[in-house]
């Protein structure tokens, strides 16, 4: 390793808030627009308990499509292997809010990470709950993870997203007509837009992806949160899919397992040595943080932490 974590850790904060090229704050979730471009924060927590952070690394933000991870984890802990009958796990190649693909693969989302296969694991974290139970569990499941009772929905975000998320409701109603949604649309895009409009901060969000890097124990309880076997399956649909269109640069770039939000966020997670999360809003044209990516690329380059490098 280059230097100290805790130097290098600043000296990324530092020169982010440099860079003059920022990327593009999305603007279809209005109260998104309204983050100023020149936020950035990191959180990495080491395998140690070791916390190192940097910038606005304690500023909420909305984590948006991050709460797939969650959501995704719940699931499968919920219903096992049975949820690969209704979502795929293949790179998508397209938009995070493409249709295209599912007129020809009969509704079946390509990967619980584009929009169309959170909703259906929306659907399915429903069951025979209420939407605003199953929001609820999201909630505490989340703050568990974290360690953190402060974590809250941000309502505005959540009301923001069901006055316009067009598409989301005709994704929704397209698979219904497939038969891979099983409740009326409005229950599982009602869990889905407060599942995306969690607001954290880096290191709030960093603490709650230990499980991933600790083979699904969660280090602070010692609670099994997911098995070994689907931790480490989490963490490669993470790296094939986490970043829509963007997945196959992100793993060139980065070399971890990380998923993205229009938010600006991202989650990445080194298995065994370290979660990391990092934060700048404005967006690359593929959807995903554009700071937040060079951010991760600087800090791997300088820890030698991608999986792809010798241990
Ligand atoms: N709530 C956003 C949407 O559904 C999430 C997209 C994202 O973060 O990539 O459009």
């Amino acid at each position: 390793m280059n230097g100290t974590l805790d130097t290098i850790v600043a000296d990324i904060a530092r020169e982010m808030a440099e860079a003059t090229d920022r990327g593009k704050v999305a603007d279809y979730i209005a109260p998104l627009a309204a983050v100023s471009d020149k936020r950035f924060g990191i959180a990495v927590v080491e395998a140690s308990g070791a916390v190192h952070v940097a910038g606005d690394a304690d500023v909420p933000f909305s984590i948006q499509s991050v709460s797939k991870v969650f959501g995704f984890t719940l699931a499968l802990g919920m219903v096992g292997d049975a949820l690969w009958k209704r979502v795929g796990r293949e790179p998508s190649g397209s938009a995070f809010n493409s249709i295209v693909q599912l007129e020809t693969e009969q509704g079946i989302p390509r990967n619980p990470f584009i929009n169309a296969g959170a909703i259906v694991v929306s659907d399915i974290l429903l069951g025979r709950h209420e939407p605003r139970e199953a929001i609820g569990e999201i909630l505490r499941f989340v703050r568990g993870l974290a360690g953190d009772e402060s974590i809250l929905i941000d309502e505005k975000v959540a009301h923001a997203e069901e006055q316009t998320g067009f598409r989301n409701m005709a994704l929704a109603q397209y698979m219904r007509a497939f038969g891979n949604i099983h409740h009326a649309v409005e229950r599982p895009l009602g869990v889905y837009f407060h599942q995306c409009a969690l607001a954290m901060s880096c290191r709030q969000l960093a603490m709650a992806g230990r499980y991933l890097m600790c083979g699904g124990v969660n280090p602070e309880t010692g609670r099994t949160i997911i098995s070994k076997q689907r931790t480490r399956r989490i963490n490669a649909v993470m790296m094939t899919c986490g970043h829509y269109d963007g997945s196959g640069e992100f793993a060139y770039r980065v070399g971890l397992s990380g998923k993205s939000g229009v938010g600006g966020g991202i989650l990445a997670v080194a298995p065994g040595v370290a979660s990391i999360a990092v934060w700048s809003p404005g967006l690359n044209a593929r959807g995903n943080s554009q700071l937040g990516t060079l951010a991760l690329e600087r800090l791997v380059q300088r820890t030698g932490w991608s999986v792809f490098d010798p241990a």
